[in-house]
């Protein structure tokens, strides 16, 4: 079970204080989707990773330090403060503001797309229907744009070419979905989990699944060997 504690938060834009919640311990049990989003049993950490101040619209982690910079602090006004108003603050919504300061901040294509990212699992799991093909079209743009800038880490060049192809599929856009689970079985480069992308990026080409770890009773989950998957969670996880 994750569990949550209480935590006063100082907005860094405007100034206002008020009560979030953060994860203090997680126990990833739950089921793990196709696109990478590994589910904790109840609530699920990555709604708790980041905080939006109710006055101003501001999205952070709370380990951030100020002051901040004058021209993000306007940009938030003129940007996210009218959203605020007119929108309802979903957790999907939550993360597309982080992504949306977090671009003005300057950080890098890959680190927006993953914040993307984040926005469709929840809204994915939510319901929210609306967002969810916007937010999967973001992360394959940004993450389109981190790979012909050559900006994304060797080790994560399988990860990023299948989820762009993943993102495709569950948009209903099979023409680019199949180009991009091609383009990962064409990838030279070695990787100790090589094999397990190629067979993936195949079967989500031609048998497609939702789960690669479907839903189950947490008995089965503790007997089962889970390090390869723990793994890829430690690097690219939806708990880090
Ligand atoms: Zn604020």
């Amino acid at each position: 079970m994750t569990n949550l504690a209480s935590i006063e938060i100082k907005c860094l834009c405007c100034g206002n204080q008020f009560e979030s919640r953060k994860v203090v311990s997680i126990d990833s049990l739950g089921p793990v989707t196709t696109d990478f989003f590994e589910m904790s049993v109840g609530q699920q950490p990555i709604r708790y990773l980041i905080f939006t101040c109710p006055e101003c619209g501001y999205t952070g982690v709370s380990s951030e330090e100020g002051p901040l910079d004058s021209q993000i602090k306007k940009f938030v006004e003129e940007t996210i403060s009218p959203r605020l108003k007119e929108e309802e603050l979903t957790s999907g919504r939550r993360w597309e503001f982080m992504a949306i300061i977090s671009e003005a901040k300057g950080l890098d294509d890959f680190a927006i797309g993953s914040m993307y990212l984040r926005a469709a699992w929840l809204s994915w799991l939510d319901g929210h229907t609306g967002d969810e093909p916007g937010y999967r079209r973001n992360v394959t743009e940004y993450f389109e744009k981190a790979l012909n800038k050559e900006i994304v880490l060797e080790d994560r060049v399988y990860w990023t070419k299948y989820l762009i192809g993943e993102m495709y599929r569950r948009i209903g856009d099979e023409i680019n979905a199949h180009k991009w689970f091609d383009k990962v079985m064409e990838i030279e480069l070695k990787h100790q989990n090589r094999d397990f992308w190629i067979d993936l990026a195949r079967q989500q080409k031609t048998e497609p699944k939702e789960y690669i770890r479907e839903p189950v009773s947490v008995d089965d989950l503790k007997k089962e060997k889970r390090s390869f998957l723990k793994k890829i969670f430690r690097m690219f996880g939806s708990n880090a």
